[in-house]
């Protein structure tokens, strides 16, 4: 910049009245700082003095602002190549005429002009007001680099092609810029967010190893689903929040696992199998990295534990049908496990409240021979061939009981005195029958309320109404919207035949 010299030691800014600190420029008003004499130049306005619209550098005595001329001429700032009043970089040449010719040169697409699809936002960038920000951004190695990508015409000029680019702070400023000109179309919001935040966790990593692992797995399998979704429409807030926890739960791993002294090419089952103890649910999201690890030989090979969750799966119900028609044949299983898995899979019901069955709420009409069973009221049909196994199993249950059991009337007794089997128990038994012990009852309880109204079954299989209602919601049954009114009975048997 001309007219900058050093400013004598002693000496404070006539502006700000800051010390001398090297660089500063003598007005008539006295020494200018470089920081004062930058802003100077880069204000414009209508001048106090002649009311012309132009650059305004000078201070009025009445504090208004000054052009160069009523200002008693600070110098001469038109720019030589576009007659622009300010800041001049180079031989009298503006900061934006710097910027059109570097920009000139970086996004040259080889045929000497600034490839095509870039020239709005070309056009756009180099007419900023403070131009300054704007040499010194495209002067960064890495900037350069994203533009001389984005000009060689064998690039695509799409935001896949940014999201190779790095880093995401610079890469974001562009995308800003190149959405802002139509360059690009409006990108994907929580994407671009969940980008931000992979980015700040990324910087946060203190073990560089643990970086470019997370590194690793975030573009190879987290962010590569999440643009599988983006491919199909937005990505919803819901998806970018398990690539999140994917991510989080992975960190905290490779944490934890330092912790032990390990990594993950010496992790063994014990540590996986400790990872995942007593906090199952919270842990689950480690799955896909665990996986991703394994199939990338990082991670020797492991079993990843499963476990249903709240909301498991359910069974298809061709799967529920096969499964009813070998317990109610298979003599191979024990009477007690086929028993308790007929019970969860025909009628619904949760373990906990087939184990507080007892001998009471199994009613047997001798004359007439109907068998049924009281889950809610009234008591619920038991078709056969059912009817004979719940009857043959309660009868043969007093054999099972201990001695401190023995006046007990629980349909399944435990070894506890006065107390029924454990869900534990049950589930164990269930789980070596291959019986799935909780996606089997949605199923079932989805099948049924297809074929009866929702408060029928309610009251009969001792459910809530409005939680049954959910379920025949979603599994678009035609009853969904049924009042509770009357006693229809629902057909017995459902799905046993
Ligand atoms: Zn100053
Ligand atoms: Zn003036
Ligand atoms: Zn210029």
């Amino acid at each position: 910049m001309s007219g900058t010299q050093t400013m004598p030691a002693g000496r404070a800014c006539a502006r700000c009245g800051r010390a001398a600190r090297g660089g500063g420029t003598h007005w008539p008003e006295g020494w200018i700082c470089a920081t004062c004499h930058t802003h100077a130049l880069e204000t414009y306005g209508p001048c106090a003095g002649c009311g012309a619209g132009r650059l305004t550098p000078g201070i009025a005595p009445g504090g208004g602002r000054l052009c160069t001329d009523c200002a008693g001429g600070l110098g001469d700032f038109t720019c030589q190549t576009c007659g622009r009043e300010g800041i001049r970089y180079r031989r009298g040449v503006c900061g934006n005429c710097v910027l059109a010719e570097r920009l000139a040169v970086l996004l040259d697409d080889g045929t000497g002009r600034i490839r095509p699809e870039l020239a709005p936002f070309a056009a756009a960038f180099c007419q900023m007001r403070r131009p300054r920000g704007g040499i010194t951004w495209i002067g960064r190695p890495h900037v350069q680099k994203m533009l001389r990508t984005l000009a060689d015409p064998g690039t695509p000029v799409t935001h896949e092609t940014l999201n190779g680019m790095s880093p995401w702070r610079s890469v974001a400023y562009l995308r800003d810029l190149l959405m802002l000109h139509d360059v690009l179309p409006p990108a994907d919001r929580n994407l671009t967010l969940f980008e931000r935040w992979l980015d700040e966790t990324l910087a946060g990593l203190s073990q560089p190893g643990h970086r470019q692992l997370i590194e690793r797995f975030a573009s190879w399998h987290v962010r590569r689903r999440l643009r599988g979704f983006a491919g199909r429409g937005p990505v919803t807030g819901r998806q970018t929040q398990q690539a999140r926890g994917e991510v989080s739960q992975a960190i905290a791993f490779l944490a934890w696992l330092h912790g032990r002294g390990r990594t993950l090419a010496d992790c063994r089952q014990a540590e996986i199998d400790a990872w995942y103890a007593g906090s199952y649910t919270a842990r689950r999201l480690t799955h896909a990295f665990l996986r991703w690890a394994m199939s990338s030989k990082l991670l020797p090979p492991v079993t990843v534990p499963h476990q249903d969750t709240a909301n498991p799966a359910p069974i298809s119900q061709r799967q529920r049908l096969d499964l009813l028609q070998r317990l109610l044949t298979d003599e191979e299983t024990e009477l007690l496990t086929r028993v308790a898995a007929v019970l969860m899979l025909l009628y619904a019901q949760p373990l906990t409240r087939i184990l507080r069955l007892t001998l009471d709420d199994v009613h047997h009409d001798r004359d007439g021979g109907e068998v049924a069973i009281r889950l809610g009221e009234p008591p619920a049909p038991v078709p056969e061939p059912f009817a004979s196994l719940l009857l043959r199993h309660a009868g043969q249950r007093l054999n099972l009981t201990t001695a401190t059991n023995a006046d007990a009337r629980w349909l399944f007794p435990g070894r506890r005195g006065g107390q029924p089997m454990t869900p534990d128990t049950i589930e164990r038994r269930l789980r070596r029958a291959g019986i799935p012990a909780r996606g089997g009852r949605s199923a079932a309880l989805r099948h049924l309320v297809l074929q009866a109204p929702a408060p029928v079954i309610a009251t009969m299989l001792g459910y809530s109404h409005d939680g049954t209602a959910q379920v025949a919601a979603e599994a678009g049954s035609p009853w969904s919207r049924y009042a509770p009114v009357g006693h229809d009975r629902p057909r017995s048997g459902e799905g046993s035949s």
